[in-house]
C-alpha cells in the first residue's frame, strides 16, 4: 500500500479564504480584525514563526501589531504590555510567541491575556472551555488536525486515535478534542511512561504523533491502512541543505507512508493548519466583538 499524501497547504488554503471572506464583511462594516503579536528576544526559530504568521495576516487583509521586545524585558513589563492590548479596543486577539525568555514565567504570561482575546487558546478559561465544551477559542494546532480529518473525511466515529504526546499545547488538547461526541474518537494518550509504545500505535486507526522527537514512529508500528498525523516539527542536521539543516516528524515517513492510508508531510502538513485555524480565530474575536458577544467566551 502507498498512502495519500495530506495536503496541508490546500486545506489551509481553503480555511483562509472563508476567513477572508469574513474579513471582507468585517472591513465593510468598518471593523479591522486585529492581532497583537509579541515576540519577546530574537530566537531564530520564533522569529521565522512570527514572520509566518504576520505574513499571513496581510494576505487575509487583517492587521498585524508586531510588538518585538529585547530578550531583557522583564516579566512585569510584558505583563503591562498585555494589560493595555487588553485594554486596547482595535485589538482583537494576542498572540504571545512562546517560548519566553526563562526568567519569564509563561503561565503568568497567559493567563494576563483577556479570554476575550486569547486565540491560541491557551488561557486557563478558554482550556475550561475546550473541556467542558463551552464556546470559546480552540488551540490552533489541535483543531487543524481536527479540521485536517474532517475535510478528508477520515471516518473517526468510533475510531481509535493514539495520541503520542500529552503537552498542554498539542497532545492534551488533540486528545480532548478527539473524544468529544463530534468526533466520538476512542483515545489514547501515550508519553514516555509509556510501556511498549509500538503495542499501542499499531492498534490505531488514526495515528498522531506529537512528541518532538524525529523518526519516532516507525512504518512497523503503524497499523495497515491507518491515517497519520504527524505534528513534529524537528530540525535535523544535513550538509547539503543550504541552512545545514533541514526539517523532519516524528515520523519516519518512507516507511510509514507504505503502510499508511493517509499520511502528513512535514513540512507541508500540520503547519498551515496551524496559521490557519489562528487567522480564523482572530476573525471569530473580532466578529464576536462587533455583534457584542464578547461575554459568550469568559
Ligand atoms: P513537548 O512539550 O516537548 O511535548 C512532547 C510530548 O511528547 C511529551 O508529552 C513527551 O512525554 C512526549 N514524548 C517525547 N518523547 C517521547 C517518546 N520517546 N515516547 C513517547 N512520548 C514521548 O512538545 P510539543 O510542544 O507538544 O510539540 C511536539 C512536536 O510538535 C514538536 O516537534 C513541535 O515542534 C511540534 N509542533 C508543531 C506545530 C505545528 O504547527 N505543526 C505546533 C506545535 C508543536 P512526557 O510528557 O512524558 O515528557
Amino acid at each position: 500500500m502507498s498512502a495519500i499524501i495530506i495536503d496541508g497547504k490546500e486545506i489551509a488554503r481553503r480555511v483562509r479564504e472563508d476567513s477572508a471572506a469574513r474579513t471582507r464583511t468585517l472591513r465593510a462594516s468598518g471593523v479591522e480584525p486585529c492581532l497583537a503579536v509579541v515576540l519577546v528576544g530574537e530566537d531564530p526559530a520564533s522569529v521565522s514563526y512570527v514572520t509566518g504568521k504576520e505574513k499571513a495576516l496581510a494576505e487575509a487583509a487583517m492587521v498585524g501589531r508586531d510588538l518585538r521586545l529585547p530578550a531583557s524585558t522583564s516579566e512585569t513589563e510584558l505583563i503591562d504590555l498585555i494589560g493595555a492590548l487588553n485594554a486596547d479596543p482595535a485589538v482583537h486577539g494576542i498572540l504571545v510567541q512562546l517560548p519566553l525568555p526563562k526568567h519569564i514565567r509563561e503561565d503568568r504570561v497567559i493567563m494576563a491575556i483577556d479570554p476575550a482575546k486569547d486565540v491560541d487558546g491557551f488561557h486557563p478559561v478558554s482550556v475550561g472551555n475546550m473541556v467542558i465544551g463551552t464556546p470559546g477559542f480552540l488551540p490552533c494546532t489541535p483543531h487543524g488536525v481536527i479540521v485536517m480529518l474532517k475535510e478528508l473525511k477520515i471516518p473517526t466515529d468510533g475510531a481509535h486515535a493514539v495520541v503520542v504526546g500529552r503537552s498542554n499545547i498539542v497532545g492534551k488538547p488533540l486528545a480532548n478534542l478527539l473524544a468529544r461526541r463530534d468526533v466520538n474518537a476512542t483515545v489514547t494518550v501515550c508519553h514516555t511512561g509509556t510501556r511498549n509504545l509500538a503495542e499501542h500505535t499499531r492498534r490505531a486507526d488514526i495515528l498522531i504523533a506529537a512528541a518532538g522527537r524525529p523518526r519516532l514512529l516507525t512504518g512497523d508500528m503503524v497499523k495497515p491502512g491507518a491515517a497519520v498525523i504527524d505534528v513534529g516539527v524537528n530540525r535535523v542536521e544535513d550538509a547539503s541543505a543550504k541552512k545545514g539543516y533541514r526539517l523532519v516528524g516524528d515520523v519516519d515517513f518512507a516507511s510509514a507512508s507504505e503502510v499508511a492510508s493517509y499520511i502528513t508531510p512535514v513540512p507541508g502538513g500540520v503547519g498551515p493548519m496551524t496559521i490557519a485555524m489562528l487567522l480564523r480565530n482572530v476573525v471569530e474575536a473580532a466578529e464576536l466583538r462587533s455583534a457584542g458577544a464578547e461575554r459568550t467566551i469568559r
